[in-house]
């Protein structure tokens, strides 16, 4: 695997690929690499010539008083398993390469970028967008890849995609949970033992909210009551931000449950800790 830190090698690189019509499948993160992470790195593989996975910390899209100086940064474990999934590139870029001064741009994608976690977070998915759309300038894939375990940041990129024409393919991967169903996250390792066994609930009052679309419960509002109960055994959840049912295509809560599709999501706080997870499941007919 070859590693390259500078934007402008990675696109003289990636253009000259391309040219010789070699198609790139990318993989963006933000390192502390997991199982979910190398999922996305496993189907950039099997559908792609070349592979790049990059890892950054993207400082713009977190806000004051976040975990940006705390997130975990684990290189050495990031390149070893990149080089076992068989990676060409690992982008690894410096923020001053990527904001270098005089920096001025910012992309927002209006509406979407507001709801669920965005109401929570200010400026927090302009700094992803902004991010996504260097990084695809620079790395210059026919595919990238995201995980539906970022719901509402992938709907913002497919959504800055066909806004702005890039001529990319997003592929969105399943969300990777461990045994007892908590999603994998890099933010999981702030958990303390029992922070973390508590932060099972997230899933459970997910899954408790699909039965109960199943079962036929058709107001949104018992439905979000009843997710919020099932949160509400647990003591460590000191927060919930949202939880509920809402359209998948626009984010916004819904009035009625009679839908082909339905996002159930939260976001709640663990002692310091956020954590996000989201089901996609079938409304009543
Ligand atoms: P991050 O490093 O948190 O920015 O995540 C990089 C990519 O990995 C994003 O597209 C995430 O949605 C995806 N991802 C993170 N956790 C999971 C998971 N548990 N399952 C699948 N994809 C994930």
């Amino acid at each position: 695997m070859e590693t390259i830190r500078l934007p402008i090698i990675m696109q003289g690189t990636a253009l000259r690929e391309k040219s010789r019509a070699k198609s790139i499948g990318f993989v963006p993160t933000m390192g502390a690499l997991h199982d979910g992470h190398m999922a996305l790195v496993r189907a950039a593989r099997a559908e792609n010539d070349i592979v790049v996975a990059s890892v950054f910390v993207n400082p713009i899209q977190f806000s004051a008083g976040e975990d940006l100086e705390r997130y975990p940064r684990r290189l050495s474990e990031d390149i070893e398993k990149l080089e076992a999934a068989d990676t060409d590139i690992l982008f690894l870029p410096e923020a001053s390469n990527i904001y270098p001064s005089g920096f001025s741009t910012s992309v927002c994608v209006k509406g979407l970028s507001e709801k669920l976690c965005g109401a929570f977070r200010p400026g927090h998915f302009e700094g992803v967008a902004t991010v996504v759309l260097k990084l695809l300038n620079i790395v210059q894939p026919a595919r990238v890849y995201f995980g539906l375990k970022d719901y509402q940041q992938s709907l913002i990129i497919r959504r800055l995609v066909k806004d702005m024409l890039l001529p990319v393919e997003v592929v969105l991967c399943l969300t990777l949970r461990e045994p007892d169903g908590l999603a994998i996250s890099s933010r999981n390792g702030y958990l303390s033992a029992e922070e973390r066994k508590a932060a099972t609930v997230i899933y459970r009052a997910l899954l408790m909210g699909a039965e109960a679309v199943k079962d036929g419960l058709k107001s949104p509002s018992e439905l979000g009551a009843l997710m919020r109960e099932a949160l509400a055994t647990e003591p460590l959840i000191n927060e919930i931000q949202y939880i509920g049912a809402y359209d998948p295509e626009t984010l916004d809560a819904l009035e009625t449950l009679v839908k082909k599709e339905l996002l159930l999501a939260t976001a709640v706080k663990i002692g310091q800790t956020r954590l996000i997870d989201n089901l996609l499941c079938n409304g009543l007919k």
